[in-house]
């Protein structure tokens, strides 16, 4: 079967029209409409034929249809109800595509995606950060993470330590990935157009290099930036560990209890965290 391109204005535009659908400001849609863009995320994708990828939130199917042209088996999460019975048509005929409607921080996971598996995703801009630390923080197969972002969530991806942008969600995920950003993406390259500039963020996901509980080393990071401009001494106490522990651990792990969260390394968070 000849599929038609999805990734442009005049075929976005008609199959909105087609099924009488309106953006939903509410559920982040923004449809891509440039082929060039939706190239770019199959490419840092690294997709080979048999991919397993899971999608979140394939809209109408403009990177969908990318992903399976590539040869990826793609499971699909989307929200919006309306969405499973256009998707049957735009994406109509492709084999290797599975759809299911929910929430992506409801569905199981682990029982969706038992084998090794990428993330690849326009994602929702409401919901990015949460769906992303789920993603991270859980103990799932993803191997690779390529989603498009905000601009500026994806220089707090980046972000190295002394900086603005610089913070728990920075050491969260570079804790567990390598990160970089593939590219940018200006407003024009969807419809509606969002506020603001996107880019595409690759995280190659990998072993931490530090021997620490998890659990614990995310409580520790979330806690010391509980309160930004407070000493790590005193965030600390305030989000309720015990003033004694806390100044052992500082000394134990070599770190000046007046610092504070934003200066300290991905190496110093892991010291401190298995100091306790
Ligand atoms: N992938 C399409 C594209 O690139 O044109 C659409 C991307 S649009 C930015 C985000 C999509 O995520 C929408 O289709 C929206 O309905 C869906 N979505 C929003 N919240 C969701 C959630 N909690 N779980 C799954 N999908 C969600």
């Amino acid at each position: 079967m000849l599929h038609p391109k999805i990734a442009n204005l005049s075929a976005t535009r008609h199959i909105l029209k087609t099924f009488n659908l309106r953006a939903s400001k509410r559920l982040g849609q923004n449809f891509l409409i440039d082929s060039a863009v939706v190239d770019g995320i199959v490419e840092a994708a690294e997709i080979s034929e048999g991919d397993n990828v899971l999608e979140i939130g394939p809209g109408i199917g403009t990177l969908t249809q990318g992903l399976l042209e590539a040869g990826a088996n793609v499971t699909a999460v989307e929200l919006d109800k309306k969405l499973p019975a256009v998707l049957a048509q735009t994406l109509e005929g492709y084999e290797n595509f599975k759809l299911v409607q929910g929430d992506i921080l409801k569905v199981d996971l682990e029982e969706l995606m038992p084998q090794n598996f990428k993330v690849v995703a326009n994602l929702p801009y409401y919901i990015t950060t949460q769906i992303l630390l789920t993603l991270m923080e859980r103990k799932l197969p993803v191997t690779k993470i390529v989603t498009m972002v905000q601009k500026e969530v994806a220089e707090r991806m980046i972000a190295a330590p002394n900086s603005k942008a610089y913070g728990a969600m920075t050491v969260a995920v570079q804790f567990r990935a390598d990160v970089r950003i593939a590219f940018d993406v200006p407003p024009e390259s969807f419809i509606p157009r969002p506020e603001v500039t996107s880019s595409v963020v690759v995280c190659d996901i990998r072993e931490t290099p530090f021997k620490v509980d998890e659990t614990f080393f995310t409580k520790v990071v979330r806690a010391a930036f509980g309160q930004r401009r407070k000493t790590l001494l005193n965030s600390l106490i305030g989000a309720g560990f015990q003033r004694e522990a806390v100044t052992k651990a500082l000394e134990v792990a070599g770190i000046e209890p007046a610092r504070r969260a934003e200066t300290l390394t991905l190496e110093e968070f892991s010291r401190l965290a298995i100091s306790f």
